[in-house]
């Protein structure tokens, strides 16, 4: 029997487990955490919207098939000469490898950032952050020190705006239970390029800009984050800001295991891959979602989006099975559906194929996704479980 190894449980690595147990292929999928989580809705946990958890399924339940093996490990290095994975618990040797180890963060060898800034990068962080953020108020009530109440997010791609939505439609929450007055809370956005989300059109981006400067958030644009210390974020040209809270959105890279493991990678770490998403470099391995340099007809390369990764996964499944019976490969057709991005717990602004959605609209499109994701991963049972706890039609 050829052994299969997936490594990484994001969008594409359950999307390929899932494919493969439909199809009772024999593989192991391994995961540091026992569960999958909805990167995606991270904003959600993060910003007080539903309990964390929630965010959650477990992978085993997700695994139907006694030929589907599910163990909880981190892999710490590929070695491919041996064709195993390490694990920090023991070994697993492949004869096909999937790797979707997903990303990290990238701080660009920003000064302090990594030691002074929290990340919105998986279940664990956005729990952090949403407890930061009620202990900063707790502080305030205690010693009345303002600084407390300021909440810097660096970035304002989609994760940084839609984080910045979220904690906009919190806040209010937080201080009606803690009795603070509105405005002494300060969110402040920095963004180093002349305008916040730049995945969508101007006349959106200025939709969105006026939907969160109305509920409060300051938007600072042609503001470059250069060096970070303990509760201080110092910007090119101007006063440093003093906050409690500082979060950083500003970019990511795949895992570093890739080019560890010395597979030819482009200049934020994600592996090259064929037509077929397998390595350029080892026809035995395919890469998937944020850890795969994908490349569209006009050779500009694929952005790390969850949309991309589910349509990876699925493709990969199929063609490491293929693979497997020495069987034909089916060439990997990405289909860009849109991009959305919510602004707190009710609107948002993006586009679904070239229409252009805004508002109450959008954020129904938003939540929409949802529901499709549920039910690709976990067919009915899972989708109106995960409907009733987070999908939000009010
Ligand atoms: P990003 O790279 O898209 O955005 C980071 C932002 O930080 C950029 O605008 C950049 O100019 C800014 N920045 C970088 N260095 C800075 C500095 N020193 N000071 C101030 N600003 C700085 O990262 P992201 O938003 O995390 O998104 C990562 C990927 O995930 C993207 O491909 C995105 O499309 C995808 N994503 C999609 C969704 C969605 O579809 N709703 C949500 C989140 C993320």
């Amino acid at each position: 029997m050829a052994d299969i190894l997936i490594v990484g449980a994001g969008y594409a690595g359950m999307m390929a487990a899932t494919g493969l147990d439909r199809i009772s292929e024999p593989f192991t999928l391994v995961n540091n955490h026992e569960y999958h989580y909805f990167t995606t809705l991270l904003h959600e946990a993060a910003g007080g919207r539903g309990e964390p958890m929630k965010y959650t399924v477990p992978i085993r339940n997700m695994l139907r098939k006694p030929t589907s093996r599910f163990v909880q490990d981190e892999i710490v290095r590929l070695d491919r000469a041996r064709r195993v994975a390490v694990g920090k618990a023991g070994e697993y040797p492949y004869e096909w490898l999937v790797v979707a180890l997903g990303w990290v963060p990238e701080y660009f060898g920003i000064p302090g950032l990594a030691e002074h800034s929290l990340v919105l990068r998986n279940i664990d962080t956005a729990i952090q952050i949403r407890r930061h953020i009620e202990s900063q108020f707790e502080a305030y009530k205690n010693d009345g020190d303002s600084t407390h109440l300021r909440i810097v997010v660096g970035g304002a791609g989609l994760t940084g705006i839609e984080l910045v939505g979220e904690l906009v439609d919190w806040i209010p929450e937080l201080c009606v239970r803690y009795g603070i007055d509105r405005t002494a809370v300060e969110i402040q956005n920095i963004e180093a390029m002349p305008t916040i989300l730049p995945q969508v059109s101007p006349e959106l981006r200025e939709v969105a800009a006026r939907t969160l400067t109305e509920k409060g958030a300051r938007l600072r644009t042609n503001t470059k984050i250069v060096k970070v210390e303990a509760g201080e974020v110092h910007v090119e040209g101007d006063d440093p800001v003093r906050a409690g809270t500082i979060i950083w959105t500003g970019g990511v890279r795949a895992h570093p295991l890739l080019s560890e493991a010395g597979f030819t990678v482009d200049r934020r770490g994600r592996a090259k891959v064929d037509a077929y998403l397998r390595s350029v470099d080892d026809d035995h391995v395919f890469v998937g979602g944020d850890t795969a340099w994908v490349e569209d007809e006009q050779g500009k390369p694929l952005p790390p989006t969850a949309q991309l990764a589910t349509q990876m996964g699925h493709c990969i499944a199929e063609n490491v099975s293929s693979a497997v019976h020495g069987h034909p490969l089916k060439v990997f057709r990405p289909s860009l559906k849109g991009t959305l991005a919510s602004l707190g717990r009710e609107v948002g602004v993006g586009n679904i194929g070239r229409f252009p959605v805004k508002g109450f609209l959008a954020g129904l499109a938003k939540e929409a996704t949802k529901v499709k994701y549920f039910w690709e991963l976990g067919g009915l049972r899972l989708t109106a479980e995960k409907t009733g706890e987070i999908v939000h039609l009010t």
